[in-house]
């Protein structure tokens, strides 16, 4: 497609706008790849422009291991590391990897393609949070896991059933620094109850639970036998 029809919208090929086209056209823009999209564009249309939440996926699943992440004085967000490269660019993305931009849930429109996938079709703009078949209000059925929970406990039960019933070999969640009163979340790996309880309520901060996933790896059977959980960035327990 020419620049020209990007900024006019679909034309067919005497030139006339093809009607209902330019709509459609401007959605394939907004979606994730078939570009080689890279740490180039990640760093420019999420890292610096707030809508980053600090989830340290992309730092994750970066194969090269060129990404660092900052937590310290409130800033959580990841950075390049690569020698003779700035910021905002990477060697391995210009080559054609596109890894942190396929594995960051912030970077353009990645719900038509989740929704395609699940449900068959896009969400419409009245289903705000998304297509669903049901909606369930539940809690943990266990006093404790009610206690410890903020809302009901139910992920902590959830998370207690899965590896009570060798589902999963352990969890990534957040725990809290020192006594908690700091506020200051710490990724870390659930192995037992005693660790789910630990790591159980809200944590309305950051927490890039996904960089516990090597800790995970020391007893995990396998690299998805850990699954990210419990808290997820700037967001809390059910
Ligand atoms: S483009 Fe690839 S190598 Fe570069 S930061 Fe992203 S995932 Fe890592
Ligand atoms: S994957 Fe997470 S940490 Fe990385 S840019 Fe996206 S939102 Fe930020």
């Amino acid at each position: 497609m020419t620049a020209d029809t990007d900024a006019k919208g679909a034309r067919g090929t005497a030139g006339a706008a093809v009607p209902g086209l330019a709509t459609a056209s401007l959605c394939q823009t907004r979606r994730v790849p078939p570009e080689k999209l890279q740490w180039k564009e990640l760093y420019a249309e999420v890292v610096t422009t707030g809508l980053c939440t600090g989830c340290a996926g992309c730092v994750i699943v970066c194969p090269h291991d060129v990404l660092g992440y900052r937590d310290d004085e409130g800033i959580y967000r990841p950075f390049q590391t690569e020698d003779g490269f700035g910021p905002d660019d990477c060697s391995h993305g210009q080559k054609g990897c596109t890894s942190c931009t396929r594995a960051c849930p912030r970077f353009r429109a990645w719900e038509p393609e989740i929704d395609e996938f699940l449900f068959g079709r896009a969400r419409r703009v009245d289903e705000a949070s998304g297509v669903f078949k049901d909606v369930v209000l539940a809690k943990a059925t266990d006093p404790v896991l009610q206690e410890v929970g903020q809302d009901g406990g139910l992920v902590s039960a959830i998370l207690l059933y899965a590896l009570e019933h060798d589902v999963i070999d352990a969890a990534l969640v957040s725990y809290l620094e020192g006594d908690g009163s700091t506020w200051k979340a710490i990724p870390g790996v659930a192995r037992t109850k005693d660790d789910i309880l630990a790591a159980a309520g809200s944590r309305y901060t950051y927490s890039a639970n996904t960089m516990a996933y090597n800790d995970a790896g020391d007893g995990a059977t396998s690299p998805t036998g850990a699954i990210p959980g419990h808290h997820r960035p700037l967001h809390h327990d059910i």
